[in-house]
């Protein structure tokens, strides 16, 4: 598996551009295998988890992880996560230092997330069961919040949740066929908007989100 994950790194991630060491590193840490049942947990894809969802294809966590880095680095730095799933995109958070909160919709993904975060040995990451489009007031403000499920829009909520110090959401925006990965830097209360790569991703169900 840790030759499975070298090949990964360098021909999924270091060969389309993201060479960031520390990102890199926490790519080669995380057992991505822990987090998935599939037969080559380290392919170039998007793989299925459970209960209709899916986890995003390596590069894709590995861009978002870099898009959403806060100035200050990863270590110490609040960070919230919309759609546990897995959570191999909270451990990745982890393993670069962040204190992680991730809310997860479904009970039960987020238990077994659970399971595999404790396995894989990311004791801190606090889970939360509830519906992410309205973020998770009680550790705000967030140096990054990280969206991974689809929205028609970036739930206002969110975006007040952000710290004012260049706080940076990361979040695929589009209809539910396909979007873009979109960047939102706070600096006070002025939002810098970026529009960035096409991707797809499995619907945000809630109240700021799509309907079921
Ligand atoms: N980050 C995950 C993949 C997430 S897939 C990983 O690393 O494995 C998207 C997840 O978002 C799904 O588990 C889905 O149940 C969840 N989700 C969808 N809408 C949500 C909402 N409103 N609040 C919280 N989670 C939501």
């Amino acid at each position: 598996m840790t030759a499975a994950r070298e090949r990964m790194v360098r021909g999924q991630i270091e060969a389309r551009g993201l060479t960031d060491p520390e990102l890199l590193r926490a790519l080669r840490a995380v057992p991505r295998h822990v987090f998935v049942d599939a037969s080559n947990p380290y392919g170039d894809e998007a793989l299925p988890l459970g209960a209709g969802q899916t986890i995003s294809q390596p590069y894709i966590v590995a861009l978002m992880t870099h898009v959403a880095r806060p100035e200050s680095g990863w270590p110490g730095a609040r960070v919230l996560e919309i759609g546990t799933g897995s959570g191999y995109q909270a451990a990745i958070l982890a393993e670069l230092g962040a204190q992680v909160t991730s809310v997860e919709r479904h009970a039960q993904l987020s238990e077994h997330a659970a399971r595999r975060l404790a396995d894989a040995g990311y004791d801190g990451v606090q889970l939360i069961v509830a519906d992410g489009t309205r973020g998770w007031p009680a550790g705000a403000p967030y140096d990054a919040v990280i969206v991974t499920a689809a929205g028609p829009s970036v739930p206002p909520k969110l975006l007040e949740q952000l710290s004012p110090e260049g706080g940076t959401l990361v979040m695929p925006v589009g209809d539910r066929g396909h979007q873009a990965l979109t960047v939102v830097r706070r600096r006070g209360d002025e939002f810098v908007r970026r529009v960035g790569e096409p991707v797809v991703f499995v619907p945000l169900i809630g109240e700021a989100g799509f309907g079921e």
